[in-house]
């Protein structure tokens, strides 16, 4: 979480670090901030609680000078998101300026060693700690900023991107990093860096990913130099191209990055399946595994890691791999798996799956299971992140950068490519038939069209959402592949409308949530006409003769639940493992409008952030 950006060029930094601010506004909320040093060395810090606007307010009548900055939009970990404790955060001298996204965890030891030293501290966080650590080594070391900072980071423990400029220094700007990402972008004359690439697109294609512990001189007038923290010797520059338009990075037209993020799905899907079904449909090709072959064919086990909108979606692979490849697969919680002391053999397979590519916990689980010999399979949607470079394969989603802080082409893209696995890890394992990996591979392919017919239902959810807005509690349930997909659809609505909802497996209703049933308590019932339709028709009648109201979504022929349900979603039939893909979009759709009607600020729900890069 967090977001830092920087800038040194020809340009005004103010104008700079601002844009990139909105860009990475999805990291975190609660403050934000830039420093600028102006040409006549002076360093100028703005700073304010609340989203980028407020700063932007806070500016409107200041003209900054200075072609050199650093900013910050900050997730709060340490101390109340307030004024006082927005970044960047100031050395004692008032010297030096430093953003930080990440947690420094020996913090308090240090703080009580600087106290002795006659440091004071103004602020609640454990990034002041460190800035003031790196103010007092280069005073007792006389040394340079570079090495000040270096020193400082080998005496800390815990994660970080930082980025620290210096009053009497327009010229330089130093970073590191250490399990937290950044990006740095390299154009003429002029240098970026950024949690991620969005603040750089539409100025540089040219970027290069710092890697774990590496720090870097970011230089006015020398070329970028790379260096390893703990021996200071020097890195190769792996410059890389990146692949976003400024478009993709806009609203489009829409009033939100969800809605649109929504409504992008037919052409994110397509990009999410191209050259990966071959032969006419007959074929599933994915090159993570093709390659891969050996370990794919004698695997034992998978193992599946991933956190929240993931996890969900790890629980529909979990299904659809099971049915194609006939080999048991687990899924956890990563952050449940890193301390779980988890039986892992050389034997497994452990697919990691997040969308930013960043998630710490995620990443934490990976290093487990390589270390424990496992074979690490990675599904990110962010090209070049962490969980790509520290896998030993994968496949990207290719959902195009999303924004909104609630996940959703996301969500589709990652049952589609868990989808994709599993029939191309069944072809190599002779494990399904021919006529099954084309039923599902065919509709894959009519699937952009299937999600454009399932669009339609947009005004009809629009109009419904209304009439939940007095709901204080929501019921989710579900069955079989799609017991996942409640749990998606209850927590796309606490997220962005913060109404509590429980997804559950249709059949548990009785053993407990049907005591919740009464005229306030809405359910939303998934019921697609699959092998067990009949069943959750039996929850629906239990509902209704408690007096509960049923939101059913079902297929297009079903004439009979309108006799029961209160109201009817259809959607189009597909085959019973890519229903998920198309229900997540009346989820989606009517979450996003009930948070609309109680007023909320759905890209940006209070207390998340998108790329959760701390523990
Ligand atoms: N620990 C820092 C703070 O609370 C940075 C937080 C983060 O990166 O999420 O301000």
């Amino acid at each position: 979480m967090c977001g830092i950006v920087g800038y040194i060029g020809y340009r005004k930094a103010q104008e700079v670090l601002l844009q990139g601010l909105h860009r990475l506004e999805y990291r975190g909320y609660d403050s934000a901030g830039i420093a600028v040093v102006k040409e006549d060395g002076t360093l100028n810090i703005y700073k304010a609680k609340g989203k980028v606007s407020n700063l932007e307010t806070i500016m409107a009548d200041k003209e900054v000078e200075g072609s050199i900055g650093i900013g910050h939009t900050r997730w709060a970990t340490h101390g109340e998101p307030n004024d006082k404790n927005a970044h960047p955060h100031s050395s004692q001298s008032q010297s030096l300026a430093m953003v930080h996204n990440g947690t420094i965890e020996n913090y308090h030891i240090l703080k009580k060693a600087l106290i002795k030293h006659g440091y004071t501290f103004s602020t609640e966080t454990d990034t002041e700690v460190l800035v003031q650590l790196i103010e007092y080594i280069k005073a007792t070391n006389k040394c340079n900023l570079f090495d000040a900072v270096r020193e400082a980071l080998l005496q800390v423990v815990g994660a970080y991107a930082i980025a620290v400029i210096e009053k009497g220094n327009p010229d330089t700007i130093i970073v590191a990093r250490k399990s937290s990402p950044l990006v740095i972008g390299i154009g003429e004359n002029e240098t970026f860096i950024a949690s991620d690439a969005s603040p750089i697109v539409g100025f540089t294609d040219k970027v290069v990913y710092l890697k774990e512990n590496e720090m870097a001189v970011i230089s006015r007038n020398r070329p970028l130099q790379i260096s390893s923290i703990a021996d200071n010797r020097p890195s190769k520059l792996d410059i890389q191209r990146l692949r976003v338009s400024v478009e993709q990075l806009e609203k489009g037209g829409y009033d939100t990055f969800m809605l649109k993020e929504i409504f992008e799905q037919p052409e994110t899907l397509k990009d999410c399946i191209r050259g990966r079904i071959v032969e006419e449909g007959k074929r599933v090709i994915l090159s993570g595994v093709i390659e891969n072959r050996e370990r794919f064919i004698h695997a034992n086990r998978i193992v599946i890691v991933a956190c929240g909108t993931s996890w969900h979606a790890a629980l529909i692979g979990k299904r659809v791999i099971q049915e194609m490849c006939q080999l048991p697969v687990e899924v956890e919680y990563a952050s449940e798996f890193r301390y779980g002391n988890p039986f892992i053999t050389d034997q497994d397979i452990v697919i990691a799956i997040s969308q930013s590519g960043e998630t710490a916990d995620t990443l934490a689980a990976i290093q487990l299971a390589k270390n424990k010999g496992a074979f690490v399979y990675g599904i990110c949607n962010v090209v070049g992140a962490s969980i790509p470079r520290n896998t030993d394969s994968g496949t990207y989603i290719h959902v195009g950068p999303e924004i909104g802080v609630a996940s959703t082409k996301a969500f589709t893209g990652q049952v589609t490519v868990l989808t994709l696995l599993a029939l191309c890890m069944g072809q190599i394992r002779q494990t399904v038939q021919p006529e099954k990996v084309e039923e599902i591979a065919q509709a894959l392919l009519k699937m952009p069209d299937t999600i454009r017919e399932t669009l339609k239902l947009n005004d009809d959810i629009r109009r419904l959402a209304k009439t939940f807005t007095y709901a204080h509690n929501f019921l989710y349930l579900g069955r079989g592949y799609n017991y996942p997909t409640a749990l998606e659809g209850a927590l796309k609505l606490k997220e962005i409308s913060y109404i509590h909802a429980e997804g559950y497996p249709a059949a548990e209703m009785k053993h407990g949530p049907i005591a919740l049933i009464d005229a306030e308590m809405p359910s939303v019932i998934i019921a697609p006409s699959d092998s067990l339709y009949d069943k959750i028709v039996g929850n629906v009648q239990q509902i209704k003769s408690r007096g509960g109201s049923v939101v059913a979504i079902v297929n297009r022929g079903n004439t009979a639940m309108a006799q029961l349900a209160d109201y009817c979603l259809k959607i189009p039939e597909v085959p019973e493992c890519l229903t998920p893909i198309v229900i997540a979009i009346p989820l989606q759709l009517l979450a996003y409008y009930i948070a609309i009607y109680k007023g909320r600020d759905v890209d940006r729900p209070r207390n998340l952030a998108k790329s959760v890069t701390v523990e």
